[in-house]
Formats: structure tokens, C-alpha cells, sequence
């Protein structure tokens, strides 16, 4: 399976990703980990993403693209994937579009987590991340209405929708029910 999860800042995709991931035995591949763990690290491309990162703004395309592509060359991406926060604008999804093409592979479904913002804003506020105060959550929530919402319309045709309010375990159980609803 090779699904890439959608949805606001603070929807839970990164708890389903991983539970969709054990699940199905495929990697979850979350940008904002891989940037956070080059953060920890002090790489070169933890050094280019921090300030954007910081800001709450989208680290610029070449360096997210280029990670992710090194990313999916990995061999224990051949059974499949999910990618948990990429693509978020137009031009990624171009770029996995390209990445994927190039590899004779298509996505097999689209996942969006629909959840309301304000919502998001207490569970955010609750988790204590660096770039979780108000202000950066705020710009996070812009970005992705301006730059990630507009690629729901991109991806209609893989689109499955589900309602990421609840309990965890629930949500899961959505996320399989609408995947297998879609590919019956
Ligand atoms: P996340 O953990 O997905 O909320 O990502 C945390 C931060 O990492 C975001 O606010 C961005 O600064 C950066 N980031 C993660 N994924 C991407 C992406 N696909 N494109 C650009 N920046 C990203």
C-alpha cells in the first residue's frame, strides 16, 4: 500500500500513521520527523530547515523533495509507504508524482483527516513541542489552508475522507474501513 495522509496541523495523522503503518508492515515516512531528527542530529539539512520550522512555514521544496526522494530509494520502501506530512503544496506533489512515475508506481489512496481548527488548537497547545505555541500553530494552520488543502482537489480521484475526531483506535478503524470500502 502506498498511502499519504492529509489533514491540519494536530488532526493525529502522525498516531495513525503509525498504527496504519504497523498494520500494514510499511514504513511511515513523516517529513516533520525526518526534519526533526536532522534538527537533533545538527546536519546540514537540519541547519537549512530550523528557521522555517521554527516560523511554522514550509522549509523550501528542494531540500523537503530531496529528502524525501533519498527516502523512498530506501529498500524497505518496496512493500509500500506512508507518507505523513508530504506532499504539502502543489509543487511536492508534482515532485512525488515524478518520483513515483519514475519507479513505474502510483499512490493507492489519498487519506484526509478532516478536524475542526479549534480543536486542533487545544490538543496542540496540550503537547508542548518547540513550535507548538500559539503563534506558530496559527501560521501552521494558514499554510496549510493556503499551500495543502488546495491538493484535496489535486488528489479527488484517490481521495478517502474520514472524521479524525475520537478515540484513537476508532479513528484507525475508520481510516481501514474507508480504504477497504474504496478498493472493493
Ligand atoms: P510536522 O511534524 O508535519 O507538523 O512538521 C513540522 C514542520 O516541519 C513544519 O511546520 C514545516 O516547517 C516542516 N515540514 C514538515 N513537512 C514538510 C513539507 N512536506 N514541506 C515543507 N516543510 C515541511
Amino acid at each position: 500500500m502506498r498511502l499519504v495522509l492529509v489533514g491540519p496541523p494536530g488532526a493525529g495523522k502522525g498516531t495513525q500513521a503509525e498504527r496504519m503503518a504497523e498494520r500494514l508492515g510499511v514504513p511511515h515516512i513523516s517529513t516533520g520527523d525526518l526534519f526533526r531528527a536532522n534538527l537533533r542530529d545538527e546536519t546540514e539539512l537540519g541547519r537549512a530547515a530550523k528557521r522555517y520550522m521554527d516560523a511554522g512555514d514550509l522549509v523550501p521544496d528542494e531540500v523537503t523533495v530531496g529528502m524525501v526522494r533519498d527516502r523512498l530509494d530506501d529498500e524497505d520502501t518496496a512493500k509500500g509507504f506512508i507518507l505523513d506530512g508530504f506532499p504539502r503544496n502543489a509543487a511536492q506533489a508534482g515532485s512525488l508524482g515524478g518520483i513515483l512515475a519514475d519507479k513505474g508506481l502510483q499512490l493507492d489512496a489519498v487519506v484526509q483527516f478532516e478536524v475542526d481548527d479549534e480543536v486542533v488548537v487545544q490538543r496542540l497547545l496540550g503537547r508542548g513541542r518547540s513550535d507548538d505555541n500559539e503563534d506558530t500553530i496559527r501560521n501552521r494552520q494558514r499554510v496549510y489552508r493556503d499551500e495543502t488543502a488546495p491538493l484535496l482537489r489535486y488528489y479527488s480521484d484517490q481521495l478517502v475522507t474520514v472524521d479524525a475526531v475520537g478515540e484513537v483506535g476508532e479513528i484507525t478503524d475508520r481510516v481501514f474501513s474507508a480504504l477497504h470500502a474504496r478498493s472493493a
